[in-house]
């Protein structure tokens, strides 16, 4: 079976943000919530905070975080990891009544070696799926996967929300 690669043209600025040294983003968003539109924040709740992807994987890619800027799961109390787990389900619901995945990937990285763009702040990844597209980290070879604008589909997001009462913790 041939396997496609990412192509992800979006993300270079990503990882060219990264080599510059930039503060941590979780908490600069944590920080501004009167930019909350504009940096894609969906929820805050009382410990965590759900952004959607700036530079996604797929169609709706959501990260679940901490407020507390901690790296790795050692670090997480009980209660913080209850909520974000509960936010991983709760984020699903939403997603699924928005953009109806066939399937999602929930996914941690630690350390820039095992992946993560981020590893001072440690967030989940939720990565919408759907029949044809290929796996995570390697989705489909055009760009039609981000199809439509985040904004918009940050709109659509708080829309749910708002109707179906979400997050439901
Ligand atoms: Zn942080």
């Amino acid at each position: 079976m041939e396997r496609k690669n990412l192509w992800a043209p979006w993300r270079i600025k990503y990882i060219q943000s990264l080599s510059e040294g930039s503060d941590c983003f979780i908490c600069h968003n944590l920080e501004n919530p009167q930019d909350d539109d504009k940096n894609l924040v969906l929820w805050r709740t009382d410990k965590s905070i759900v952004i959607l992807n700036r530079f996604p994987y797929n169609n709706g890619h959501l990260l679940i975080a901490p407020v507390r800027h901690i790296p790795d799961l050692e670090k997480v109390t009980n209660e913080e990891l209850l909520e974000l787990m509960k936010l991983v389900r709760e984020s699903q619901k939403a997603l699924s009544l928005a953009i109806k995945p066939h399937g999602f990937n929930v996914g941690m990285n630690f350390g820039r070696c095992a992946g993560a763009g981020l590893p001072e702040h440690f967030h989940i990844h939720l990565v919408p799926r759907w029949d044809g597209d290929t796996n995570f980290m390697s989705v489909c070879s055009d760009t039609d996967v981000i199809s439509q604008s985040l904004t918009e589909l940050l709109e659509q997001l708080k829309q749910i929300s708002k109707k179906h009462n979400l997050p439901d913790l």
